[in-house]
């Protein structure tokens, strides 16, 4: 990929505060960082709380200070999904106004006992045999007629939608099922939210972990059902432990606040993160701005890369 200035870039960093910082999305805060600083773009920062019970009080702060401390800025205001949510609200009605979405009241077991499809990697769960297409005109007919809260579902009318990856270059795009939307306490979905927040906020650059590669497909129905255009995606690969599962507590504690208290500097934190984007040979301290001359993505390995190594840091 080419490095060229350009002002119109805006990237952000979407960290979900469900915990502390740890060496994986530390990796992929400190590549979206450079990515746009390297060419002089706009970064943003955007807290996306709405994943009700995974989010952890105090999180928030602590994913700043982490971040602060990383030396990762950024500019502007900090956004809150969870103030946001009259907004995604407003999508979700302009999707069943268009005929893209549908409420949904099927139970989790429901669609269990129902699905004949067998997962896929990448699928959230049973593929979605879509029940409810097509059987009520909006949530207030659902809730009469069952007596249940709906969700909305995506109406999903295509196989693939194969998009050019940043890095991953061509991808299948395969989309599987009617996907969530809103939940039915109301409040939107992932998939939902991030697109609307992405469309609102300008972004043009979306870096991101590997793992939401999948996620991709729908998040490009979504923008094209509200008419939208998408931001580039560019997915990194994921931080591994020996085992080739993503970085996780069962490999030891890769929290940044663990490196924090043992006395770690960010400079070694920032240089081992560096080593493992092919940025730097293994040990020499930096600070992210250090990067920003050489930055260039053909430096960061095509596979998931090994961060369970970490044992110098503390
Ligand atoms: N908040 C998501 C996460 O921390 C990232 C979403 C995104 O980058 O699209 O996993």
């Amino acid at each position: 990929m080419t490095v060229a200035s350009s002002s119109s870039l805006v990237g952000r960093l979407a960290p979900s505060p469900t915990g502390a910082l740890h060496l994986g999305n530390a990796r992929t805060f400190l590549l979206a960082w450079l990515s746009v600083r390297s060419r002089g773009g706009t970064l943003l920062l955007r807290l996306e709380d709405i994943d009700g019970p995974r989010i952890k009080a105090g999180a928030a702060q602590q994913t700043i200070d982490d971040l602060r401390w990383l030396g990762l800025d950024w500019d502007g205001e900090v956004v809150v999904q969870s103030e946001r949510l009259l907004r995604y609200q407003a999508a979700a009605a302009q999707l069943v106004a268009g005929g893209h979405a549908y409420p949904c009241v099927c139970t989790r077991s429901e669609i269990d006992a129902a699905a004949s499809a067998p997962h896929e990697a990448g699928d959230d769960g049973p593929v979605y045999p879509g029940t409810c297409r097509g059987r009520f005109a909006d949530l207030a007919v659902a809730k009469v007629a069952t007596g249940r809260d709906a969700a909305l579902r995506f109406r999903v009318d295509v196989d693939a939608v194969p998009f050019v990856d940043g890095f991953a270059g061509p991808q299948a795009g395969k989309v599987r099922g009617d996907f969530v939307v809103q939940k039915r306490d109301g409040g939107p979905a992932y998939q939902l939210a991030v697109v609307v927040d992405d469309a609102a906020q300008g972004v043009t650059e979306v870096v991101r972990a590997a793992d939401l590669l999948p996620s991709t497909p729908r998040q490009l129905l979504v923008y094209r059902a509200l008419g939208l255009t998408p931001p580039t995606f560019v997915h990194v690969p994921l931080v591994v432990g020996a085992d080739g599962l993503r970085l996780a507590k069962r490999h030891g504690d890769t929290s940044l606040r663990h490196f924090r208290e043992r006395g770690v500097r960010a400079e070694q934190v920032v240089g081992y993160l560096a080593y493992l984007c092919g940025l730097r040979p293994r040990g020499g301290p930096c600070l992210p701005r250090d990067l920003l001359g050489g930055f260039s993505w053909s430096a960061l390995a095509k596979g998931p890369v090994r961060g369970d190594d970490h044992a110098l840091l503390g």
